[in-house]
């Protein structure tokens, strides 16, 4: 199975937006922009929201089906280790492997040596064809990172081979994933994973590392484009140069997370992978659940009272939601409405409040950043927002065509 040049995750917390999502990929396609639709979902979201792999498994199905996609689409297991991999084996042909847990875990001494023994050439000046500079590799340094992450790469390759036993090596895709971390990995650092990655034999097609700046949910990059520019594209180089070096997959290419809304960064990213004719993967997931809240507010009436129910509850338990989040968030709550004005909006003033177009006046982030993290209620309501979906499914649908394509995929692949 192989991963074509352009993929575009589309998590789906509620599993029914499936066929809108697939428009936008559609849409694209039409505009001459080749992607393969990825629709992930991982363990935690399951269990938030009390679905099962299966049921993603049958939304992309059903989004083929009926809107007649005869391109690659996938199934991610996204972010799984052992513990939870299983339940996703039959569903899925797409496993983001996550090893971030086990980062500055060290090997044994023997795996550190027969590691840095391996690279031992590198020691010196390394050049990579791209990039001006060389960078300064000390035994020390090389010592460090294998400290650091060989044990991870390690982790990885075990997860792969559990997978490969059960599905067989030609029937997914695998994803090497390592940004949810507080620290950035630096192309220098990413070359010696790849080394690792490839002594254990994991033919990942797609590696996801933890980027300079904050990736915060739902809302734009915060941190230095220029910095991240250089980053990126020094990455995409290392990645060239490694394939050839370790001899790993060709199409082998860069997996950005939280990629939602990234959007100062989809033009810097966009011209890089066009710049080097590289090809990337970009994961989204919450976006397309604000943009169901969007549409509900839109709807009116008891759709509209049930996205200001939500917003209520979210700012009542706010802490309790932001907690497992708190490292990809940053909302000032002196900045959220209060429930009681938010009751005299209309559904217009709460879809603009909500919706990310940055310089519309009525924008605001934090309270965007809540509602991302809000999903839990909209679970809790359960059937009740499922129905109200259903009921106001075009408006909801148009919603989250509009969000993929027009701010999304036109941003990062429009030449
Ligand atoms: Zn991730």
């Amino acid at each position: 199975m192989n991963l074509s040049k352009y993929s575009f995750g589309i998590g789906d917390r509620f599993g029914l937006q499936g066929k809108s999502q697939l428009k936008a990929i559609i849409k694209a396609k039409q505009a001459g922009i080749d992607i393969a639709p990825v629709w992930n979902k991982s363990f935690r979201e399951h269990i938030i929201v009390n679905s099962n792999p299966s049921d993603t498994r049958e939304e992309a199905d059903d989004a083929v089906k009926s809107l007649e996609w005869n391109g690659d689409y996938f199934v991610d297991a996204d972010h799984i280790n052992l513990s939870n991999v299983d339940q996703f084996i039959e569903s899925s042909d797409f496993f983001t492997l996550d090893v971030a847990e086990y980062i500055g875990k060290p090997a044994s001494q023997e795996d550190i040596s027969s590691f840095m023994d391996k690279n031992k050439k590198y020691v010196g000046n390394l050049s990579i064809p791209g990039i001006e500079q060389p960078f300064h590799i000390s035994n020390d340094s090389l010592q460090e990172i294998s400290i650091k992450y060989l044990f991870a790469i390690m982790e990885a390759s075990k997860i792969y081979n559990h997978i490969a036993e059960r599905k067989g090596t030609q029937n997914f895709i695998a994803e090497v994933s390592m940004d949810e971390v507080d620290q950035p990995q630096t192309p220098v650092e990413l070359f010696f994973i790849l080394s690792a990655v490839s002594m254990y034999g994991i033919p990942a097609q797609t590696i996801a590392p933890k980027f300079t700046g904050r990736f915060n949910k739902g809302v734009d990059y915060v941190g230095d484009p220029d910095q991240f520019a250089k980053e990126f594209e020094e990455d995409l180089l290392v990645i060239d140069f490694a394939i050839k070096e370790f001899g790993l997959r060709e199409n082998l290419k860069l997996s950005v997370h939280s990629g939602s809304d990234k959007f100062s960064i989809y033009p810097v990213m966009g011209n890089l992978i066009r710049k080097h004719n590289k090809g990337i993967h970009i994961k989204t997931a919450g976006t397309t659940w604000l943009e169901e809240l969007i549409g509900l507010s839109l709807s009116g009436n008891e759709a509209l009272q049930l996205a200001k129910s939500i917003y209520r509850k979210g700012f009542e338990r706010a802490n309790e939601l932001c907690a497992p989040y708190s490292t990809v968030i940053d909302i000032d709550q002196t900045k959220l409405p209060d429930p009681s004005e938010v009751d005299f909006w209309d559904g217009e003033k709460l879809a603009n409040s909500l919706r990310h177009v940055p310089d519309h006046p009525d924008y605001n982030p934090h309270l965007r950043q809540l509602l991302h993290v809000s999903y839990k209620i909209a679970a809790e309501y359960g059937q009740e927002y499922l129905d109200l979906l259903n009921k106001n499914a075009e408006t909801v649908g148009e919603q989250v065509t509009e969000n993929i394509y027009n701010r999304h995929i036109l941003r990062l692949f429009k030449l």
